[in-house]
Parts: structure tokens; sequence; C-alpha cells
């Protein structure tokens, strides 16, 4: 830190508010998490200076025998923890990882069959703003009105009607399990491949508490930084027949050089994933979001399909009166982090939504559980009912912070920070 001060005092005052933050603030958002402080540093390390263009063992650029020790390790990692044939692990993104895919098994104006959006599926699964949405014919399959659990049936009449190149599955805001079989079978009778987008489910897969696409799809991809807690990234999995085209299709087709620092920060997460620990992390994850679930419930909110199956909660407030754009200001004053979503069939636009997304991985990262599980729905449950007075809301800010403060972030790093910045 000592340098970055010297260098750039506007970047690292940024760095340490931002550090402040995450421990001051309740983060909700599901598809945020706190990375190990051993992943933090395999990031911040030289391996940022190195192009490998290519895989292990077969670069373009020599000096590659060290990351190539490092890839190879994320690669093992990766096939030990989901048992896949092949892993692609050089995505930067999630979203760079479906694109991938799409490009190894489609030509432009091929037919995709994915999620409709508001009802819980990911941009990168045909929003028209999207590549997904400008370069393919998109179709789209939803949930059912009644329980606001996938049709699969809807699924596969779309299927046997629009013949589909890609089936894909797997959803930003879906708080209940996915049939992993019944999607296969819908892929059959066309024809489909399938890709099972397991980005925010899969550390719960390593945990054996969401069942694995594995053997059903022809392609997994996922981030690495939701439910996995691993850096900000993606990576791919598939079929050995899949394989030669995946890579050729990550590289060169879609990126340059991988990174190879974020690769590193990805093989320390998934060494993490491997250990005991993990599981009992996701359990208490998929635990407390089912407590927090039953709290708010209990308060009088209704949550999207009645309640969730793993680490997500959809909140639809807009059941009474209030939009999820409101929601989230009103939160963001008491010192709780959520994003406004659209619910099924939602009556507001996206940029106002009906819905609130909650998710506890990163509060489980910092050791909370089911007590604390409680406290966090009341005090969004009066944040919520207080939504027209600051003061009340400044009062919940208060308890939020006496909260934070039993569960310490960062704070080796934070006390380093204030220490150099003192110095400076
Ligand atoms: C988060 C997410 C992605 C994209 O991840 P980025 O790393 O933000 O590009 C893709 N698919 C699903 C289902 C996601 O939830």
């Amino acid at each position: 830190m000592q340098n970055l001060l010297r260098t750039d005092p506007e970047v690292a005052r940024a760095i340490l508010d931002e550090t402040r933050r995450q421990g001051a603030q309740l983060e909700l958002i599901a598809s945020e998490n706190f990375v190990s402080e051993a992943t933090l540093e395999a990031l911040g390390t030289v391996l940022t200076n190195k192009y490998a263009e290519g895989y292990p063992g077969k670069r373009y650029y020599g000096g590659c025998e060290f990351v190539d020790v490092v890839e190879t390790l994320a690669i093992a990692r990766v096939k030990q923890l989901f048992g896949c044939d092949h892993a692609n692990v050089q995505p930067h993104s999630g979203a760079q990882a479906n694109m991938s895919v799409y490009l190894t098994v489609c030509k432009p104006g091929d037919t995709i069959l994915g999620m409709n959006l508001s009802h819980g599926g990911h941009l990168t699964h045909g929003h028209p703003l999207n590549f997904s949405g400008r370069f393919y014919n998109v179709v789209a399959y939803g949930v059912r009105k009644e329980d606001e659990r996938i049709d699969y049936e809807a699924m596969e009449a779309l299927a046997r009607e629009h013949r589909p190149k890609v089936l894909v599955v797997g959803a930003s805001a879906y708080p209940r399990t996915i049939d992993f079989a019944a999607v296969r079978k819908a892929a059959d009778t066309c024809g489909a491949v399938v890709m099972a987008d397991i980005a925010h489910i899969a550390g719960l897969i390593v945990a054996g508490l969401h069942p694995s696409p594995v053997a059903h799809a022809d392609f997994v991809s996922t981030t690495t930084h939701k439910t996995l807690r691993g850096p900000r990234g993606g990576m791919v999995m598939c079929q050995a027949k899949w394989a030669k085209d995946l890579d050729k299709l990550v590289f060169p087709g879609v990126q340059g050089g991988p990174l190879m620092h974020v690769i590193a920060a990805k093989a320390v997460a998934f060494k993490e994933a491997l250990e005991p620990a993990f599981k009992e992390y996701q359990r208490q994850v998929v635990a407390n979001a089912r407590v927090l679930g039953e709290t708010l419930a209990g308060e009088g909110w209704r949550l999207v399909s009645g309640g969730t199956d793993n680490h997500l909660l959809l909140i639809d407030v807009f059941a009474r009166g209030i939009t999820g754009k409101a929601a989230e200001i009103a939160l963001d004053h008491a010192g709780i982090t959520v994003n406004k979503n659209t619910i099924p069939f939602d009556q507001n636009s996206p940029m106002v939504a009906s819905g609130v997304r909650i998710g506890t991985p990163a509060l489980t990262s910092r050791g909370m559980k089911e007590p604390e599980m409680q406290q966090v729905g009341t005090l969004m449950a009066r944040a919520l009912a207080g939504i027209d007075s600051e003061s009340e809301l400044a009062a919940v800010k208060r308890d939020v912070q006496k909260l934070c403060g039993r569960f310490p972030l960062y704070a080796t790093r934070l006390e380093t920070y204030e220490g150099a910045l003192a110095k400076a």
C-alpha cells in the first residue's frame, strides 16, 4: 500500500474506502462474495506481467514454465471438484465463458432457447442488447405463473417447435433447484446441445447441495466469483468430444492472452473448495438463506415461489406497494446492500422492478449463522416499513453497524492500509 499511496493517493484512498465499506455494510447481493486472503495474495502478483497465449505445454511465448504449473493445477482441481472430462479456466468472465460455448456450437442466426430474463435468466442468455441477442435467434422459456417454477413441459414444447442449436439453462435470480435431467430430455427431442450455466450455484454443486449438471450437459459454464468464492472470472467445462473445439474458441476465438494472476487465484480458490470446510460453508449458506426467507415471510413479505432451495431469495416488494428501486435505495440508506430485480410477470420496467434479490454467500463468508439471519431479516423489515423515514433508516443503520462490528472483514488488511495512510 505504501507504493500505491505514493504513486496514486486517489486510487489508494478509494481502495481503502471500499475495504471499509465492504466491512461496514450488510452485503446481500446474491452474486457477490468475499475471497480469502490467500486468493487476494495470488491476485496481486507478478503473474499479471506474463503473456501466455495458448495452453500449458503449447504456448506462443517463451518463459511459460511457471505459469504452466499454475494453469495445470487449476485445471486438475476443477476436474476433481466437478468430475468433468475437460475444463478451460481462461475465460475472463462468465459472459466470455458463455460466448465461447455459443461460438463453439452456433453460427450467426442459429436459434438459442434460453430462460426469459425477467424470469431469472441472464443477459448472455439472449438479451437483445447483448451479443447473444444480436447474433442469434432467441426463443425464451420461463416459469409457470402459479408456482413461479421453471415449466419444463413448455420448454420441451418450445424445443420441438423451434429446434434450437443450444438449450441454455441456469439463472441469475431463480431460488429453486434446477432439474438438469428434464432439460436434457427437452434438448434430446431436437438434438440440441445443452449448456448449463451454473454461475450462481457452482459452490452448492461442489458441496452436493444442488444436483450436478455434468452428466446431463454438453457444456457447463460458470463464473468463479459467486458461490464458488474465487476471483472475478469465468470457466467452461465440457464433455471430451467438445474439448478441442472449445479450447480453440476461447483462444484464439474470443480472447487473447489469459490473465495468469487471475488463473493463479482461481487455482487457490479451487484448492479451498476441495477442503471439507467448504462443504460446511455451503451448507451454512443454504441454511442461512432459508432462515432469512422465513424471517422475511414472517414479517409479511411475499417471496417469489414461496421460499428458496438455494442461496438466494427474491422478495416481491411491490406486493406491498414498494418498487424494487425504492426498496434498494432505502435499504442502502440503512447500510444494507441489495439489488432491485424483476420478478416473473413483472408489471414494472427492469429499471424500476417489483422485486429485490438477496443472497447469503457474502454474509456467510463473514461467519454469520442462523441467529444473525433472523436479525438481518428483522433489520430489513424495519427499513422497508420505515422507507419514508430517514431517521428510522439511520436507526437501522446504527444496528447494522453494530452487527457488522461483531464480524470483522479483512481486518489485518484494513489495519495495514490505515497504518500506511497515517504515515503518508
Ligand atoms: C453472473 C452471471 C453470468 C456472467 O458473469 P460475468 O462474470 O458478470 O460476465 C453469466 N451467467 C449467469 C447465470 C450469471 O448469473
